[in-house]
């Protein structure tokens, strides 16, 4: 045994692979398996036995006893259930292992503990799990290295087919795109190329502190933010953080992050120090969108399972701490074929060129046209802190081009041909070529939430605990019809190559409004982007109603993603996950102001007149004019926060005795929230006052910088 690290050689070691698949099966069930990997054939039942019993053999000697439909419900995290391998024992009370190609195909589940938006109704609570084999399976191993578990990602549907799920939804999305895409470059000339698949990398921020202080503040423990807590007196101001050497026990985890991670088969590759103190990055080399959602899941996963080996606690919460960044999910998107073409690569002909510049005017109709599902498709509690909240990035939708794409669209626009602005080259819209837009030179503006960067569009509104699937269903369905639209014009024109300069001309003028190439974050832009028409959807609340428009619904049902009862299950599910977590922050908040905070302040303030008076007996002569003042101060904040205590118990109780759905939503987000927010500020500022070892919680200071 060698006592360093080869990531070659443990790359993957825990994958159910294609290289495990061809050593393990026949040529010919490998070849069928492949046909429905590849093509989505049916699998014969007889071949599913064969691999499900060479999927059992192979995990039984990683050490896995049980397998495990793994899915992602709607509840933001992943879901499992574990059976073993075993058969009823026999008359001999002996059992044997047992794994069948229908347990490995499909698995019941009863749904009626996920959310379901009233999909399900409760006489049909079953619902059911269905392999998705083009994510391979893999065995995850316990602490001790000994215990395993097989797990195979699924599809979650309810009996009658509807999606429960993140994934299918992403499968039915997949499809879309890719049929519209080969419809698209099959125009062009491209007859090799038998399928496009939406590639994902998904950069993934978090934070990191010590897990005993962790366990003093209830309310990280209850709801993964702090719902109190004064600004230390340093926070990011010096970027001293950012790309900063990494220390000895956040490398420590970080190298045992990569090597589960790496095991796993997923590529973890760039780990940084990010802008906040105490927060840092992970991010993969991008996967197929699909397999790259349950990386992502992976990712998560293992950050907090290592974490906890090394007393550390993982926050994923959009926004943990305020007064300092909160942690997002950049969702890097492209289409890449089956050949290994990338069609968001500028390419080096004019061919290639014309039909990337259609490409990308594409992506901006499809963002102009579904603003507002896109901003939805990151909406989540947390990140309602963020987005729109002088944070990266804005809640208004916009793309950042760089300055050379944008100019050579203003000059199709005005000209309808361009001329490059670095090599100077007359671009006749398919007779010379663009310039070769070098990674550098498009992206370093980090205020747009969808930046074309080099080759790929990336997503950054995303919130850190948020899965990337709703993403990704979005940037694959809008474009898909986008590139629907083009086909249908393009596969009926007489002049191909003028009906293709036209259609670039009319997209990038009517679209145009949603490029934007300034910064994000200014007063300005919101003013510009109103002015525009731009929608600027400031929370999560407010976004939800996007999801069951007539335009999303008609989007949908064209390419088959949802249906509308599905898209009108989600928007009940999502009015009902907001008001849920308001209402436990607003509970923590209660529990934590009345039970530990108003207690605390009690003793400060009663310690502090004890002293004032035994100074005044002692002496008469020395004043207590300062010690008078505190205590003025902090009994004037004890009322405020008492009162504000009250106020907030009080909408609360309304709040939880509503009728579920949309109504009850808005009234957290109106009502609650503002009076949480004045619960907060006078103890904030009593945090400051009290004496230290007074506070019943660790401090942001002792959070974030003593890690
Ligand atoms: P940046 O520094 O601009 O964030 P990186 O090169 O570090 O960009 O890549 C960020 C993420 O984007 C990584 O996960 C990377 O694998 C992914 N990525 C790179 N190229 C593509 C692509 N063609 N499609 C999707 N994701 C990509
Ligand atoms: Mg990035």
């Amino acid at each position: 045994m060698r006592d360093f690290l080869d990531v070659a050689e443990i790359f993957g070691e825990n994958v159910f692979n294609d290289s495990v698949m061809q050593e393990r099966l026949t040529e010919e069930v490998y070849k069928e398996l492949q046909r429905t990997i590849q093509e989505g054939k049916e699998l014969q039942r007889s071949t599913a036995d064969v691999v499900a019993n060479a999927m059992k053999e192979w995990a039984i000697e990683k050490g896995a006893t049980h397998y495990s439909h793994w899915f992602q419900p709607l509840t933001g995290a992943t879901a499992e259930k574990h059976d073993a391998f075993i058969s009823a024992p026999h008359t001999d009370g002996k059992v044997i292992s047992e794994f069948s190609g229908k347990a490995l195909i499909k698995g019941e589940s009863d749904a009626s503990s996920f959310p379901s938006g009233g999909l399900r109704a409760t006489f049909e609570a079953r619902g059911y799990t269905a392999w998705d084999c083009t994510s391979p399976a893999f065995v995850k191993k316990d602490a001790t290295g000994k215990g395993a578990i097989l797990y195979i990602p699924t599809a979650f549907c309810s009996y009658t087919g509807e999606a429960l799920d993140q994934k299918t939804p992403l499968l039915r999305s997949m499809e879309a795109v890719d049929k519209q895409a080969l419809r698209f470059v099959r125009l062009f000339g491209n007859t090799t190329s038998q399928k496009v698949t939406p590639s994902v990398g998904a950069e993934q921020e978090y934070f990191l502190v010590d897990r005993d202080k962790y366990l003093k503040r209830k309310d990280l423990v209850f709801t993964g933010r702090t719902l109190f807590g004064a600004m230390p007196p340093k926070g990011q101001e010096l970027d001293d953080h950012y790309f900063g050497a990494i220390r000895e026990r956040i490398a420590l985890f970080m190298k045992d992050v990569n090597e589960e991670l790496w095991k796993l088969g997923v590529a973890a590759k760039t780990q940084h120090n990010e802008a906040a103190p105490a927060q840092h990055e992970l991010a993969p080399i991008y996967a197929q969108c699909n397999v790259a959602v349950d990386h992502n899941q992976l990712v998560m996963e293992t950050l907090k399972q290592v974490a906890y080996r090394h007393n550390l606690q993982c926050v994923l919460h959009e926004k943990p701490f305020a007064g300092v960044n909160g942690s997002g999910k950049h969702n890097n998107w492209s289409l890449t074929t089956d050949d290994g073409i990338n069609l968001l690569d500028p390419g080096k002909t004019p061919h290639q060129n014309i039909q990337f510049i259609l490409l990308l005017t594409c992506v901006l109709r499809a963002v102009d046209k579904h603003a507002e599902l896109l901003r939805e498709s990151a909406a989540d509690v947390g990140n309602d802190h963020r987005l729109g909240a002088n944070e990266a990035p804005p809640a208004i939708i916009s793309v950042y081009l760089g300055a050379q794409l944008e100019d050579v669209l203003t000059q199709l626009i005005n000209t309808g041909s361009a001329t490059s602005s670095i090599k100077r080259e007359k671009l006749d819209t398919g007779v010379r070529t663009l310039p070769d837009f070098a990674k550098d030179a498009t992206d370093r503006n980090r205020t747009a939430p969808l930046a074309f960067t080099g080759n790929k569009f990336e997503f950054r509104m995303v919130g850190s605990r948020d899965s990337v699937a709703a993403s990704t269903i979005v940037l694959n369905t809008i474009v898909a019809d986008a590139l629907s639209e083009a086909c249908d014009v393009l596969e009926k024109a007489d002049n191909f190559d003028l009906a293709v300069h036209d259609l670039i001309k009319k997209y990038a003028y009517e679209h145009q409004r949603i490029v934007f190439n300034g910064n994000g974050y200014s007063q300005e832009w919101v003013e510009e982007a109103a002015r525009r028409g731009l929608p600027n959807i400031g929370t999560m609340v407010e976004a939800i109603p996007h999801l069951v428009t007539d335009k999303t619904v008609k989007l949908f049902e064209k390419f088959g993603v949802f249906t509308k009862a599905e898209l009108e299950s989600r928007a009940e599910i999502k009015y009902e996950t907001y008001a849920k977590a308001i209402n436990i922050e607003a509970r923590s908040m209660i529990d934590i102001a009345s039970k530990h905070i108003i207690p605390a302040v009690i003793k400060y303030i009663t310690s502090l007149a004890t002293s004032i008076n035994q100074v005044k007996e002692a002496c008469d002569v020395v004043t207590v004019d300062v010690q008078t003042e505190l205590l003025k101060e902090s009994s004037d904040l004890l009322t405020d926060t008492r009162n504000a205590l009250v106020t907030l118990i009080e909408k609360a109780d309304t709040a939880s005795a509503m009728k579920r759905g949309k109504e009850q939503a808005e009234f957290y987000l109106k009502e609650v929230v503002p009076v949480m927010n004045s619960l907060r500020a006078p103890v904030d500022r009593l945090e400051m006052i009290v004496n230290k070892e007074m506070w019943p919680m660790p401090s942001y200071g002792d959070l974030l910088f003593e890690v």
